[in-house]
Formats: structure tokens, sequence, C-alpha cells
């Protein structure tokens, strides 16, 4: 597995230099009039951000087609004037995005002076990727940021080439799509459930493909759903239906992830494609003769509704009808309001997705309205976006990356443990390594919500495995997930020898959280006893197979070793030991689990301090450890970490 993050404006120094951003400034606009501002308005956040750390500013942007020739139906030069009125100062507007004069301008830039280019697809060099033409606008800067998702999946000269030129980094709202639509599709809470639509099923074959195998539910509607219906052997009269793609869909329907898939219960069928066409609400096998299906039927909406409403990730796609036309709005119009009235994480991508959800009135309460396109439904395809895969990584690891957990057992109050997060926030802001703080479940909340964007995780440190119910004082993996965790301790030994747990109860615990999205970090260690009559090898492999019974192999899965001799003791065990006893575990999770065993990241925990972390992590099975009181203060749980990367 690799893990990536990208670098952000955050990351690196902007102070007096020259950055040039490639923004998304390809606004309607008619006569020079902007009809609609959204997108110059997106990209403010990085604009300002440069601005307040002493950059200066050169924006790059390509609007419409116009095939490489200079058109001026397509300039910038009236987004250069619209951008002036929104910041409140002066934009400058080069009339060329290369050449001399724009060279020149750009070299007598100061700090907090933004320009704008003209239009980048008046040259064709730029849809070629052209090397020359992307090192001249290369030359104009210092530094290059990408904050243009809508373009971040076409390899143009102004999204790939430059890139090779100069320092390469993410801009805030680019970061934001990373972070949203990579936190819907790859850890979603669950129940997660997929809304498509649209025209077609052939432009989202791919979509369909990846997002299948990860949902729980796949609402289907739209002209999509006519094909799926045809394939069922409906009749669809006039029903827009692509042929050529039904043994396709029937491949989906009679795949074993089928029932996933939710098709509408009916439609409202019309007597032509008009605005004013006759139509009524029927089931699907009983539309008229000559007549078509336009929108989701009343019974449809309320089961989509029912499955929205109950749902932790939302994540949707594709208008359900053809919500151009009043008539054939409604079932769109219905389920963008209960999207937005949903407790779930909402994502919504694709143009005339976030159209339709504009035309509801109710885009400002979703989580995340994509500004890409063709990128949303390319990343949702699950395809490395070729603009986003130039910029610089912040840390990549090719195998297993460094994990240190802070477990606070039964310390900290709450305003302890806000202070904590924020002073870690800014304090390990660099380190490549992955954090997770583990408060005590009271404090979690508060936890992720100041953890927010800042890649620092948050787990619970003992769940119940049932998921709710009359089982006074526990509390469920679904409840630390809607709180925020992505991690439980499952079996810490306090819990195994104050609490009684025994190993099949770690094996329940650890199954119910996997069902809530959450990664069990399994604990397994022996006592003083065991350890003295020589039976830790055999305590640990029996340890491992209980309790991982009944866990899905999942590479996320974490355990930890600890042995329970050197918990609360301030007795460690020394690198030896630890690594002898975890190249033990890694061989009896490869017996369980094959090759997974060796993407599987394996803990020390007990007593490990700032003096002797670097040892254990210079072990090649020990992948990070499981802190207990030197993470109680955010100074000495930072000087474990740095002292551990050394
Ligand atoms: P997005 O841009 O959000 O990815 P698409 O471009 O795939 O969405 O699909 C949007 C189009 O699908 C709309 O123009 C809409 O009119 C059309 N559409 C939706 N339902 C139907 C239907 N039942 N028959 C024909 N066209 C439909
Ligand atoms: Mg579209």
């Amino acid at each position: 597995m690799t893990y990536l993050k990208k670098k952000t404006i955050r990351d690196i120094n902007v102070n007096n230099k020259r950055v040039i951003v490639r923004v998304d400034f390809n606004v309607p606009c008619k006569n020079g009039i902007i009809s609609d501002d959204t997108r110059i308005v997106a990209a403010l956040p990085t604009i300002q951000y440069l601005l307040d750390k002493g950059a200066s500013i050169i924006l790059m942007s390509h609007m419409g087609r116009p095939k490489g020739k200079r058109n001026m139906e397509y300039s910038l030069a009236p987004v250069a004037k619209r951008l002036a009125d929104v910041l409140g100062r002066p934009v400058r507007f080069a009339e060329d995005c290369v050449g001399e004069e724009t060279a020149k301008m750009a070299a007598a830039m100061k700090p907090g002076d933004i320009m704008l280019l003209e239009n980048l697809r008046f040259h064709p060099e730029e849809e070629k990727n052209d090397p020359e033409f992307a090192k001249a606008l290369a030359d104009l800067a210092d530094i290059y940021v990408d904050d243009a998702f809508g373009s971040a999946h076409r390899a143009h000269a102004s999204t790939v080439g430059i890139a090779s030129f100069l320092p390469a980094v993410c801009g805030l709202l680019i970061e934001k799509e990373i972070v949203s639509l990579g936190k819907a599709v790859s850890n979603p809470a669950r129940p997660f459930v997929v809304i498509m639509g649209g025209a077609k099923v052939s432009d989202k074959i791919s979509v369909i493909e990846n997002l299948l195998t990860k949902v729980d539910s796949l609402l289907i509607g739209g002209g999509m759903a006519n094909t799926f219906f045809a394939a069922q052997g409906y009749n669809m009269q006039a029903s827009k239906v692509e042929e050529d793609k039904l043994d396709l869909t029937r491949s989906f329907l009679s795949s074993e992830l089928a029932e996933r898939i939710q098709l509408p219960l009916d439609v409202i069928a019309a007597s032509s494609f008009d605005a004013n066409a006759e139509h009524i609400a029927c089931e699907v096998g009983e539309i008229p003769e000559g007549w078509m299906a336009l929108d989701i039927g009343p019974k449809t909406v309320d089961l989509f509704k029912y499955l929205i409403r109950n749902a932790a990730t939302v994540v949707w796609n594709g208008p359900l009808g053809v919500f151009e036309m009043d008539a054939f709005a409604e079932g769109t119009m219905a389920i963008a309001r209960a999207v937005a009235d949903s407790p779930a994480f909402s994502v919504i991508g694709g143009g005339d997705s976030v159209s339709a959800v504009n035309k509801a009135g109710v885009s400002y309460r979703i989580d995340h309205v994509s500004t890409g396109g063709g990128a949303s439904l390319e990343f949702l395809e699950g395809k490395i976006l070729p603009g986003i895969d130039v910029l610089e990584d912040k840390y990549s690891y090719e195998g297993r990356r460094p994990l240190y957990a802070a477990n606070w057992k039964m310390n900290m109050d709450s305003a302890k443990a806000a202070y904590f997060v924020d002073d870690l926030r800014q304090k390990a802001a660099n380190t490549a390594a992955e954090l997770v703080i583990l408060p005590p479940s009271v404090y979690l909340s508060q936890v992720a919500k100041a953890a927010t964007d800042s890649g620092i995780r948050c787990g619970i440190q003992n769940i119940y495995w049932e998921n709710s119910g009359p089982f006074t004082g526990e509390v469920s993996s679904s409840m630390a997930k809607d709180c925020g965790a992505d991690y439980v301790l499952c079996g810490h030994s306090e819990r195994r020898h104050i609490f009684g747990e025994t190993a099949d109860m770690v094996a329940l615990k650890a199954a119910s959280a996997q069902q809530a999205g959450l990664i069990p970090m399994v604990c397994v260690g022996e006592t003083i006893e065991q350890r003295q009559a020589g039976k830790t090898m055999e305590v640990l492999k029996q340890d491992i197979q209980a309790s991982l019974a009944g866990v899905t192999p999942d590479a996320q899965v974490v355990i930890a070793y600890e042995p329970v001799w050197a918990i609360g003791t301030g007795l460690a065990a020394t690198a030896a030991d630890a690594e002898a006893a975890i190249a033990c575990i890694r061989q009896e999770v490869e017996a369980m689990w094959g090759e997974l065993a060796e993407e599987i990241r394996i803990l020390y925990g007990g007593s490990v301090n700032a003096s002797n972390i670097a040892e254990f992590m210079t072990c090649p099975n020990i992948d990070g450890v499981m802190v207990g009181g030197a993470s109680l203060q955010c100074d000495s749980f930072v000087k474990i970490i740095e002292n551990g990367e050394k």
C-alpha cells in the first residue's frame, strides 16, 4: 500500500516569493458580463492566504474552448475586473500568458501584487502540454500552486508540464477536494449510500464498478435506470435505453454485489420529451405505449429519502430525472433536500448534479460540493488525477507508515484535551508519521473536532460490540465513528486484566469495529509469570489467533504488542525482546492472513519515552508505538515522535 499526502501552500515558505497559481476561472461570460462568479469566489481562500504570507501572485486559467487561437470572446479581462472588485484591491491583467511583456510585468511584482494572465488556451501548446510553453509559464515565478481541481484530470502545460520546472504544491481549494472526496470513498462512515443518476450508464460505468465494492446501497435513478430496467426485461417504451450496455448492466445485476443496487419502484412517465408533456406516475412495467420515463416516482422518492436519512456518508452524482424541466425535477429536488437534511457526511460531484442542488437552494447545507465535474467523476472512479499526481508529496511511504498513538487512558480534562490537540497540530505539523489520539470517550467529539483536517486521527479506548440497546454505560462502535473516531483499541491489557476481558470478547469488539467502519487496534501481550515460564511466544500466538478470529483481513488493522509487565511499571522491554515478540506476532498474522501480514503495522507499547524510542523504531518489525503516561504532555509526546524519526 502506498500512503500519500500532498504538500499544500501551508507546508512551504511563500514569503517574498512569486507564486503562479493555476485557478479555474472558466466562468460563464457573455459580451464581457459574468453571470456567475462562484469560481472566482472559490479561489479567494488561497489568494488571501498567499497575500497574508507576503507573496506576489500570478493567476492563470483557461476559459471556454478558443481552440488555440486568440479569440476575445474568451478573454479573461472581465474576470480581472471582477476579481479586483471582490478582493477590493487592484489586479493587473497581462494581455498574453507568455512573452516578453508578461515576463517584464512578472519580474516587477512586489509582495501583495496580483496579476491575472490572459486565457491559456489562446496557445495550442497549453492543451498539448508543450514543455517549452510550460517552461515559459514557470519562468514567471518561483513556486507553482495548483488550485484548479476541475482541470486536474487533464495533462496540460499549466496543470502538469509546469510542475517539472518549479516546486509544486496544492492550493486550499484542491486540498479540500482531495480531503472530502477521499474521506467519502476511502474510509466512509457507514451506512455508505451512493446515489447515481444522469443521462447514461456508459458515462459512469467505472464509477459504478469502483463504488459498488464499497457501498452499502447504490441508489439508481435518471436515464441510467432505464437501461437497468431494460436489462431486467421491462419494455421501457420510448425511454432512453442504451441497447449496447444491456449486457454490462446485466452483469452488475447478476454479480454477488447486486443486492446493494436499489432501482426505482416507480417512475414519472411522459408522452414526449417536452416540458409541457402529459405525464403520470406509474410502475415501471406500466409505462403507456410510446411514453418515456423522465423522473423517479413518489414511492421511489420515499424509499430513497428513508435510506438517505439513515446513512452516515452520502455521495451523489447524476440527477434523477430531467430536472431542467420543472415537471420532471421533483424527484431530483426532493432527493437534494433529503441529502441536505440527512446527518450524513454528504458529497456532490458532477456538473449537472451541482446545478440541480443549486436549483434546490440547498448547496450550503451539503458538506462538500465538488468544483470539478469530470475530475470528481474520475476521482470517484478511483483514478489518480495527473494534475494532483505531479504535486510534491508531503510524505509518501512504500510500505508501513510509522504510527504514534497517544493512549490517554483515564486522564486529562476537556480544556487540556483541546489545548493538547492545537499544540500538537503545530508542533508535529511536519511529521511523516501517522498520529492517533485515544482520549477518554467523553472527550472524543471534542478532540476529533479540534483535529479536523490536521491529519491527526482519533480513536476510542474501548467499545461494546452491540450496536445499540439496553447496555447501560456502554458505547458502540457506530457511536464512536459518529463522534469522529477512526480507530478503536481492542483488548488493552488493562481491559483484559482489570475488567476481565477475554480474547473472545476482544474478537467480538474488533469485528463490530470493522462493521462500523472503524479500524481495530488489537492489543496482545504476556504477563510476567508467562514470560518467566518461557511461554511468551506461545501466549502471543494464542492471543493473536483468538483476537483476530472474526476480523476481516485488512491492511489497515493495527496490532499492538504490550507486555503486561511493562505497562505502567516503568519497566520497558528491551528493543531486542520487543522485536523478537513482534516478529513472532507477524508470523502468526501471516499464518492467518498470508502476504497481507507484510502490510500490517505492529506497535510496541509499554513504558515508551523520549530516551528509549529510537531503539524501538530502528527495529525492522516495529512500526510505531503506543504511548501511555508520556503522551499526556504534548511536548513529551512530540519529543518521542522527533526522536523516533531521527
Ligand atoms: P452530471 O453532470 O451531474 O455528472 P450527467 O451529465 O450524467 O450528470 O446527467 C445529467 C443529465 O441527465 C441531465 O441533463 C438530465 O436531463 C439527464 N437525465 C436525467 N434523467 C433522465 C431521463 N430519465 N431521461 C433522459 N435524460 C435524463
Ligand atoms: Mg453533465
